[in-house]
């Protein structure tokens, strides 16, 4: 069933309209965003679609097909952030962040969304809700608000409603990213540039492998690794490492004492490079080029910031030797997923590499489905 005819089992209407919003995956530029680097994600052709009416009673319905239980009914003016701790804070989290902003208007909605993008998996099914449901509520109450300003009402619903203090990529890929494009996001002033990224026409795909492995010491190593890099940009005299430009690195890293500290330096320092780097190739029209840039990412991430685990090294490894052009892991690390740029017609061959490679090693077997660049979040209906 779709979200319309699960729309109207439920609340016995008809929707005012249904969106949809993508998940992502990032192509390049990791743990760059705080440091206030590059990064350069895409959208996934896994949506949150979600059926949306307006209401002028205050009251918020809220469903999701993808999960069990009743629908969850809140009140507009009774949304107090970090007290929620199921799925639906997400979606309210939003209908808070709008409020807060001054958008008085939206005074209520009944909501029946489903998803495609897997959850937990790096690919942000989160920003994907928050997304469908700022453009959704944007659209019905005539807000204006631009696709860069919907996503940072989505982040801030995420950081300050839901409690995780996710960065802006994930909300601005959903929000922004264009049909067969890159999307570059400058995390300092937060200007975008759609890069071209047209991988069939090359004879190129681009696989997602999730390794289905989800560390928890993922939450306290990020942390760690941020304060690292605070401490970095200190001990240098900057505010940020986005301030140590590329070709000053050796003499950055000589003037850094701790050891740790010089590898995450030289993990940022280098990865916003490889983002240029990348964008220069693109530009090009040199997407194979692109391959060993991705896979010398992965490297850096393995050995320097130290982020990944026998999994995501194993996909790297596996499809690398199977003829793929590139890989690294992507996302926030100790799992998730990784991205492989393969030529199309070796599809096949690298799929079943990395899926043996995982058999032998006694994991769990991956899931890999083509990162095909789609459009970012828009009105379906
Ligand atoms: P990621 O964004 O990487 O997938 P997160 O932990 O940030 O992982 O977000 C996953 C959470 O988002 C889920 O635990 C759930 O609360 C919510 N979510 C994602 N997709 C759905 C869905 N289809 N229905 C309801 N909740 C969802
Ligand atoms: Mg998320």
């Amino acid at each position: 069933m779709g979200v319309r005819e699960g729309f109207e089992e439920l609340y016995g209407s008809v929707p005012e309209g249904v969106w949809a919003a993508p998940g992502r995956v990032n192509l390049i530029g990791e743990y760059t965003d705080f440091n206030e680097g590059f990064v350069m994600p895409l959208a996934l052709p896994h949506t949150a679609v979600a059926a949306v009416s307006r209401r002028d009673d205050g009251v918020l319905r809220l469903h999701s097909a993808d999960i069990e239980g009743p629908v969850v009914e809140l009140h507009v003016d009774a949304l107090e952030p970090l007290t929620n701790t199921s799925w639906a804070a997400y979606p309210a989290g939003v209908v808070w962040a709008l409020r807060e902003a001054g958008h008085l208007t939206v005074t209520g909605a009944d909501v029946h969304l489903a998803s495609t993008v897997p959850t937990g998996a790096g690919l942000s099914s989160s920003a994907a809700l928050e997304v469908v449901t700022a453009l959704a509520l944007n659209d019905l109450y005539e807000l204006g608000l631009t696709r860069p300003r919907l996503a940072r009402l989505a982040q801030r619903a995420e950081n300050d409603f839901v409690g995780v203090p996710c960065g802006i990529m994930d909300q601005t890929a959903s929000a922004c990213c264009t049909e067969g494009h890159a999307l570059h996001l400058d995390c300092r002033d937060l200007s975008i540039r759609q890069v071209p990224f047209d991988l069939a026409a090359q004879g190129l795909a681009l696989l997602v492998v999730d390794t289905r492995v989800k560390h928890a010491l993922g939450d306290g190593a990020y942390a760690e690794r941020r304060a690292g890099c605070e401490e970095g940009a200190r001990q240098l005299g900057v505010s940020h490492l986005r301030d140590v430009a590329y070709e000053g690195l050796s003499d950055a890293l000589d003037r850094l004492t701790d050891e740790r500290v010089r590898r995450y330096v030289r993990h940022v320092v280098s990865d916003d490079h490889r983002v240029e780097q990348v964008i220069g190739l693109l530009d090009a029209g040199d997407v194979r080029g692109i391959g060993p840039v991705l896979t010398a990412g992965h490297a850096s991430l393995r050995d320097d910031l130290r982020i990944s685990c026998p999994e995501l090294d194993l996909v790297v490894a596996a499809a690398n030797s199977a003829g793929a052009v590139g890989a690294r892991m992507t996302g926030g690390g100790f799992g998730g997923s990784a991205v492989v740029l393969v030529e199309s017609a070796d599809v096949d061959t690298v799929t079943k590499a990395v899926t043996e490679a995982f058999a032998a090693a006694g994991f769990t077997a991956p899931r890999v489905f083509p990162g095909v660049p789609s459009g970012g979040a828009r009105r379906l209906s």
